[in-house]
């Protein structure tokens, strides 16, 4: 553990920007106070969680579409409360981020900010198209969250800059997000998968799938969501889609998972996805028995594996 740190609270959001030349935001401290325990040199920290005009943990826009304003510096329990079911990939990848005790205090502008492939909330939102709203020394800007992910650990945020909010352009009704880890419980992710889309009569439209810890970022799998577009799920077109992931993703070997089991949980993932139509979206082409592929790996010890008889690898 490195020496005591000077933490400012500021209240006004205008504030914290002059504040953070040479300091850190800090915001519910569950990745940062790691940081420190381990010996990273945050001497200088500028506490986020104390801002009185800070966005509301979620607004909704006016119009036709609304969008879901989402603030970044709420805890993540509190946001997926506000939501009440309205994004459904974001509010299944919340229920298996860490622990209750951790979701009450981390937030989603402390996960996007670690540029972790593994963190949790961003394949959600990179599915949704979410875009980052930073706000600096000279005012505001907008980021789409797929460009503000610049590689492991880097982020486009400049100096005195840090993240006010995120939005979502209203998520379609079908979503969902599956994570593989070592447990059920407090893991980080192997990898994950967070997908939506429409089914209209049983045709999938507006598909966007996003999977982390398969690449140097969060991906878009736009080969798969490419095979899936516009088309019924038969089985033929699983095999396509579940082929494409293979494309899309670019794993490596790491103290938590090889490279190739990454691939297989990926096929994993993305065949339970669509098997997950079934149930939301009923149409006689695509359920688990239909899927069925062909037999080429066996499925591991982990409580959360997705891989089972008919993943492939490439
Ligand atoms: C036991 C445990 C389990 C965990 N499990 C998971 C898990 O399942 N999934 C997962 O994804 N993560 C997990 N984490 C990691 C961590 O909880 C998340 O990354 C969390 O979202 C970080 O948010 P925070 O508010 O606590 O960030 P902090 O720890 O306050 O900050 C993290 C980093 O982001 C910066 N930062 C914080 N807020 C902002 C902001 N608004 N703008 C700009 N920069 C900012 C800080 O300077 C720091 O670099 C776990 C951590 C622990 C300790």
């Amino acid at each position: 553990m490195t020496g005591p740190a000077r933490l400012v609270r500021p209240r006004r959001v205008a504030e914290v920007s002059a504040l953070l030349g040479g300091a850190r935001p800090v915001a519910g401290g569950t990745d940062l106070l790691v940081q420190r325990r381990a010996g990273a040199p945050h001497h200088s920290l500028v506490d986020l969680t104390g801002l009185e005009d800070a966005p509301p943990p979620l607004r909704v826009t006016a119009g036709p579409s609304p969008s879901l304003v989402l603030s970044a510096v709420a805890p993540i329990a509190v946001v997926v409360d506000a939501l009440d079911g309205r994004f459904p990939a974001l509010a299944d990848a919340a229920a298996f981020f860490a622990s209750q005790q951790i979701r009450n205090r981390a937030t989603i502008g402390g996960n996007l900010a670690t540029g972790s492939p593994a963190a949790d909330t961003v394949p959600p939102l990179l599915a949704a198209g979410a875009v980052v709203t930073i706000r600096g020394a000279d005012g505001e800007r907008e980021a789409p969250l797929e460009d503000f992910l610049l590689g492991p650990r880097a982020v486009d945020l400049r100096p005195a800059e840090w993240i006010l909010a995120v939005t979502v352009p209203a998520p379609p009704a079908a979503g969902g997000y599956r994570k593989v880890g070592g447990r059920r419980a407090l893991a980080i992710s192997f990898l994950d998968l967070a997908w939506q889309w429409r089914a209209d009569d049983g045709v999938l439209r507006d598909v966007r799938l996003a999977m982390g810890s398969v690449a140097p970022t969060v991906v878009r799998l736009r080969g798969a969501e490419a095979e899936l577009e516009g088309r019924r799920v038969t089985p033929d077109v699983a095999h396509a889609a579940i082929a494409a992931v293979q494309a899309d993703i670019h794993p490596i070997d790491d103290l938590r998972a090889s490279a190739g089991y990454r691939r297989r949980c990926a096929a994993g993932l993305l065949r339970e996805a669509l098997g997950s139509i079934d149930a939301r979206h009923p149409h006689p082409a695509a359920s688990h028995t239909h899927l069925a592929l062909p037999t080429t790996s066996t499925s591991c010890e982990h409580p959360t594996c997705p891989v089972s008889a008919g993943d492939i690898v490439a």
